[in-house]
């Protein structure tokens, strides 16, 4: 067997210990004589399972009783709309910070559904950075504020969350959720679609502060409201079993070795090992993010042609670094680094692109 390093954006690598476990209990979850895909999500077994991740994930976050944690279907996208259709009442405006593509989907989601407002378009800019709350424009009667913390495809984020007062604050942390140690409280509501740092696509996690769940309109199809999810446990109707039973395993993984701290200072030395090339070498390593507002997800850069651009994923991939190619509307290199991606990775791929610059600067 040979492993990859693998720099996908999404689906994205995992820890190799989950996927040995998974691998070792697969015929036979916990002496059932059969998998856990196999398995009635109706039983005590898989019950202890969902309930043991909600456990865990308010653990690692630091969030009490006040938070439910729900584990829906349809990705990151359908909470695009649901999110609106739980939280947005006549009479009220939702405020979207538009600092990417997926929030720009979101923002336009939420325009079909309700009144919502761009507080900040960045798109004029080509989404170099994440924005300052001092040049947001809020709504009178705001229903919430969405931000995206982690721009997946331009690889912008906020180093440290401004303050953004007494908001109901929602966010889409897809690309960056349990990446770092942050307030949890200070969000009223987090969605991640799972497969960058959680587990296999499958399952997008929401996270709700339970004073929000009232606000659940009764006329809803129950099987889009947030209440009906957290009445139910997320067992409202079939979960997607497999991926919530990978995701509570990489729960356990994060919680083992050090939670979200040491997961920030690990990511940090990753990124920080991609990053020093692009300020070594700028003018050849051409950073899209402005220094201030780099992802430590997903580092974004072009270089000098396009012709060099196509010779750097060849070489790479032909060296066993995967996934370096980014995405079509940046052009040029985009490096995912999300928490299963070891140190090694990094330190082996700045080595590529050392060496890779001295050949053809
Ligand atoms: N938001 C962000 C920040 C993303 O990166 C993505 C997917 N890459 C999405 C939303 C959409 O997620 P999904 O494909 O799971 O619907």
């Amino acid at each position: 067997m040979s492993r990859v390093y693998n720099f996908n954006a999404g689906p994205a690598v995992l820890p190799l210990e989950v996927l040995e476990e998974v691998q070792a209990e697969f015929l036979d979850y916990q002496n059932s004589g059969m998998s856990i895909i196999e398995m009635s999500h109706r039983t005590p077994t898989y019950e202890a399972l969902n309930a043991q991740a909600e456990q865990d994930l308010k653990d690692l976050l630091g969030l009490g009783e006040d938070y439910r944690v729900l584990f829906m279907t349809g990705g990151a996208t359908t909470q695009f709309s649901l999110l609106p259709m739980n939280l947005l009442a006549a009479g009220e405006t939702a405020d979207y910070a538009v600092t990417g593509m997926f929030a720009q989907k979101a923002f336009q989601q939420a325009q079909k559904i309700g009144s919502a407002h761009a507080a900040v378009d960045l798109a004029a800019e080509g989404f170099k950075r994440a924005p300052a709350v001092s040049e947001m424009k809020f709504s009178d009667r705001q229903a919430y504020l969405h931000i995206t913390t982690n721009n997946t495809i331009y690889g912008t984020a906020w180093r440290e969350y401004p303050d953004f007062g007494d908001r109901t604050l929602v966010a889409d942390m897809s690309s960056d959720f349990l990446s770092h140690p942050f307030a949890a409280d200070k969000f009223s509501l987090i969605y991640a679609g799972a497969q960058k740092n959680l587990g296999p696509a499958g399952t997008t996690v929401v996270i709700i502060k339970k004073s929000l769940l009232a606000k659940s309109p009764e006329n809803l199809p129950e099987i889009f409201s947030y209440n009906v999810y957290a009445k139910n446990d997320s067992l409202y109707n079939t979960p997607p079993v497999f991926a919530v039973y990978v995701v509570a395993k990489v729960l356990k993984w994060l919680k083992k070795n050090g939670g979200l701290a040491a997961m920030g200072e690990l990511n940090g030395k990753k990124a920080a090992l991609i990053y020093g090339l692009l300020d070594r070498w700028p003018e050849f390593y051409r950073g899209h993010a402005q220094t201030a507002s780099r992802s430590m997800m997903n580092a974004t850069f072009r270089l000098p042609t396009e012709e060099l651009e196509a010779k750097f994923v060849q070489q790479a991939e032909a060296a066993g670094f995967v996934g370096v190619k980014g995405h079509r509307s940046v052009g040029g290199m985009r490096i995912s680094m999300y928490n299963a991606l070891p140190l090694e990775g990094c330190a082996k791929l700045a080595q590529f692109m050392e060496d890779f610059y001295k050949k053809n600067a």
